[in-house]
């Protein structure tokens, strides 16, 4: 029925290389790192061998052309990416504690991303897609959202599908209009792929099986949680539930495996893999991509996936 399209933000992240806390003094630092988590969702999406065009925006400025060229290599449609002369592309500068949390410095809200505008071309391509993949953060930019809420409308006018990874911190939930977006935001997806905080979050139950229920009777068809090193679990409506444990692997960069995981399950799902295969494919997905540095480096082409299938060992479920 027409690609997978996906809407938001698109920077480049900059990493420290050592552990430790803040930025308050000169750092060995390495990156420029295309990045924003629709971004490596929409990139993985293709490389596993879907057919994913990005809808959003970057500055004319080498840290756009840095994400152009990466989508565009790995056979992203970026026809509806528009480029800025008025605002930069966004970045990220992150610095691991030695907890495995994070610091940031974004330069996010003033960049070209967070100005979307609906364009000739974006409406040629929404007239052509066939899946919406929405991602919680589109919350966080109003002009994001605008073009999500009239994309889904066309999109399912036509007959085609949309999914959710809602990707919401807790603490951004209470602000402003962002509960009941988010409502809307359950309330359209066929497919949701939740952390265990998120689904939660999404269903207000604290019972996995409860708000699971809960989700498929407000419209959802399929739900597939993600638990990072424990692997994750997917339920259909008519109550088949399959776990997937994860594989082992030396977690070297965690950033972007929950994207990496959902561009790789919607990719499959929609090349009319069945629900087993594509959480597979989806587990060696996001473990893969947390070996290597960098938020979407390590995502993996089909072929490139079954090879680390094949050479690497997964915990016991
Ligand atoms: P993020 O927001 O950081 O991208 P997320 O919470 O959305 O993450 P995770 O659960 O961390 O998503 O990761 C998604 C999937 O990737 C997991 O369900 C698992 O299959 C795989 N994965 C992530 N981290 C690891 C790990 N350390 N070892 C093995 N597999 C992992």
């Amino acid at each position: 029925l027409g690609p997978t399209i996906t809407v938001g933000e698109i920077l480049v992240e900059i990493v420290a290389t050592t552990e430790g806390e803040g930025f308050l003094e000169p750092l060995d630092l390495i990156g420029p790192f295309p990045s924003g988590a629709p971004a490596i969702f929409i990139d993985q999406c293709a490389r596993i061998g879907g057919s994913a065009a990005m809808v959003g925006a970057v500055g004319d400025d080498d840290f756009g052309q840095v994400n152009i060229r990466r989508l565009q290599r790995d056979g992203v449609d970026v026809s509806a990416v528009s480029v800025s002369t008025d605002h930069p592309t966004g970045s990220a500068f992150v610095r691991y504690r030695p907890d495995g949390t994070r610091d940031f410095v974004f330069n996010i809200a003033k960049s070209a991303a967070a100005l979307l505008e609906w364009t000739t071309q974006l409406e040629m391509l929404v007239s052509r897609a066939g899946h919406l993949h929405i991602m919680g953060t589109v919350l966080a930019m109003p002009s994001a959202w605008e073009i999500t809420k009239r994309a889904a409308d066309i999109i399912r006018a036509r007959g085609g599908s949309l999914s959710l990874d809602p990707n919401l911190r807790k603490e951004l939930i209470d602000h402003g209009q962002v509960r009941e977006q988010f409502k809307q935001l359950v309330e359209m997806a066929d497919l949701i792929l939740p952390s265990g905080e998120e689904l939660v979050l999404a269903a207000g139950v604290q019972d996995e099986r409860a708000a699971v229920q809960s989700l498929f009777q407000r419209g959802a068809n399929e739900i597939v949680i993600k638990r990072g090193r424990a692997g994750s679990t997917y339920y259909d409506r008519h109550g088949a539930r399959i776990d997937c444990p994860a594989f082992l692997v030396d977690e070297l960069d965690p950033t972007g495996a929950g994207d990496c995981f959902g561009g790789a399950y919607v990719g499959c799902r929609r090349l009319g893999m069945a629900p087993a295969q594509a959480l597979n494919y989806a587990n060696a997905a996001g473990a893969r991509n947390v070996t290597v540095r960098g938020p979407m480096e390590g995502a993996g082409t089909r072929a490139e996936l079954d090879d680390f299938m094949a050479r690497t060992a997964r915990a016991s479920s």
